[in-house]
């Protein structure tokens, strides 16, 4: 089999199974050798590692990682592919194609099962309508992860490097950095895709911390606050905080704690950082057991 990373390959292997591309899965096929090379050198695969690929589509990357990783494990959602799959990595003995969501995989026992419980990677060009659940159930969810090495829309991958306190910091931003360390590896534009995307690309490695940035008594509490002051980003602290359903305490109680964490009462979440949205979590949590 041919090595795929180019647009003559990649016609002729559409064309030979007849696929035609499916929006719903955010199907865009990387059609640039050097792409693929930068993520994969980001991603620092080497021959001792286990590597989980998200979305394979025609095998492209999944080629290149088959003959640097140890073992490679590819997830594909669209039963098309896999016949295409089947071919282009028909001459790979260390890969396992996988049909299914991965939305609804156990990450932590696929880690279990093919890593012995070690830190995995995971090196994927994101179908981008499901990047932030995936990131997020990742973390969340606390598979062994040595690093993530994903390809983005460019705006998402700035998002998640975003610095507490500008703009382009939110939710997503906080969440990443209290358990990776984000680092861009590359811009990448629509040409380098086929179909082409509408919106620029980059490369993000997230390496992921042994400990978590802050520490904190309570993650999830954590977590819904953060989530209530950015989707909330131009009311104050304690608005945002009151008018969320998913949180469960009074005005007043959120002011007290406000105060206790030592922020001016009219501050707005929008300003705070991971540092300063662990402290209001203790704060809250010692007023619930105050009350108790
Ligand atoms: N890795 C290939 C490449 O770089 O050429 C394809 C990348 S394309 C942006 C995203 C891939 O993810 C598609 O093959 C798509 O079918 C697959 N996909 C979409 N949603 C998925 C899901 N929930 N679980 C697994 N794969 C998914």
């Amino acid at each position: 089999m041919a090595k795929l990373g180019n647009p003559q390959e990649t016609i002729q292997i559409l064309q030979k199974h007849d696929f035609h591309f499916q929006k719903k899965f955010g199907q865009n096929f990387l059609i640039d050798t050097r792409v693929l090379d930068k993520i994969v050198e980001a991603a620092g695969v080497t021959e001792q590692d286990f590597v989980l690929e998200i979305g394979p589509g025609i095998g492209t990357m999944t080629q290149v990682l088959c003959e640097r990783a140890r073992q490679v494990l590819a997830v594909e959602i669209d039963n098309n592919l896999i016949p295409i799959l089947k071919e282009t990595l028909a001459e790979y003995k260390n890969v396992e194609i996988l049909h299914g969501d991965i939305l609804k995989q156990d990450i932590r026992q696929i880690a279990e099962r093919y890593n012995g419980g070690k830190p995995i990677k995971i090196v994927a060009n994101l179908p981008y309508y499901i990047t932030t659940p995936i990131i997020m159930g990742l973390f969340e969810s606390h598979v062994p992860l040595s690093n993530v090495t994903v390809m983005v829309q460019k705006e998402v991958a700035e998002r998640m490097r975003a610095e507490p306190g500008t703009k382009e910091c939110g939710a997503l931003s906080l969440a990443v950095q209290y358990y990776a360390e984000p680092y861009l590896a590359a811009n990448v534009p629509p040409n380098c895709f086929m179909p082409r995307p509408k919106v620029g690309s980059a490369v993000i490695r997230l390496d992921c911390l042994k400990r978590t940035s802050v520490e904190v008594k309570d993650e999830r509490l954590m977590f819904r606050l953060i989530r209530a002051s950015f989707n909330q980003r131009r009311k104050t602290l304690q608005n945002s905080l009151s008018n969320s359903c998913e949180l469960d305490f009074s005005k007043e109680e959120i002011g007290k704690a406000i105060e206790r964490a030592g922020f001016p009462p009219a501050i707005r979440g929008e300003k705070l950082g991971l540092k300063e949205f662990a402290a209001l979590a203790d704060e809250l949590c010692r007023e619930s057991e105050d009350g108790a």
